[in-house]
């Protein structure tokens, strides 16, 4: 696979593999060779483990080609909230960010691209992406965790002379959003 060459020295962790091939499944039935390398990662040990990249640009590429970045964006979103609930130590949008990026750091070895997030004020944020995965991919998963954080009337505005897709090194999306006043309160509560 000469194409993904350029990730020949990065890993991504097993859990991360795992769970992009459950929500590619629909498009996974003639793809015995991505099944079985998807089917092989099973036992704690193996989700904790580090996996070469082809597996997960394949089934990236498989997402783009088939429309389905929206759906792994979500199901993307749901995981990462699920992870912080269980730490516990997110509760606003802002810090749901910086967990998205370092998350994505932990998840990767060597130079997969970069996901930076710059936090502009309480209630903005400026996301460079230069990562693997597709254009949307990680912008909608951003998108729907700060929803998930209290983040309301949310806009996201990615330029095309931004835009990998349109031949920029990276995509920068700036976001801003209102705080809920239900977040407010519950913040107050917690206080
Ligand atoms: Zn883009």
């Amino acid at each position: 696979m000469k194409k993904y060459d350029q990730y020949s020295n990065c890993r991504i962790i097993g859990s991360s593999i795992k769970s992009a091939g459950e929500i590619l499944k629909p498009l996974l039935k003639n793809e015995q060779e991505l099944l079985d390398a998807i089917g092989s990662i099973k036992s704690e040990a193996e989700l904790k483990a580090w996996y070469p990249m082809d597996t997960i640009l394949a089934l990236m590429e498989l997402a783009e080609k088939n429309d389905f970045v929206e759906r792994m964006a979500k199901s993307g979103a749901l995981n990462v909230v699920r992870l912080m609930r269980q730490k516990g130590q997110v509760h606003t949008p802002e810090q749901a960010l910086k967990t998205i990026e370092m998350g994505f750091k932990y998840q990767h070895q060597g130079n997969v691209g970069q996901l930076s997030v710059e936090i502009e004020s309480p209630t903005a944020a400026t996301v460079v992406d230069s990562t693997y995965g597709p254009c949307g991919y990680l912008s909608g998963m951003i998108e729907l965790t700060i929803a998930n954080y209290g983040a309301v009337n949310i806009s996201m505005t990615h330029f095309s002379n931004n835009c990998r897709q349109h031949g920029a090194p990276a995509c920068k999306y700036s976001y801003s959003w209102e705080e809920s006043s239900l977040l407010k309160l519950r913040m107050s509560e917690e206080d």
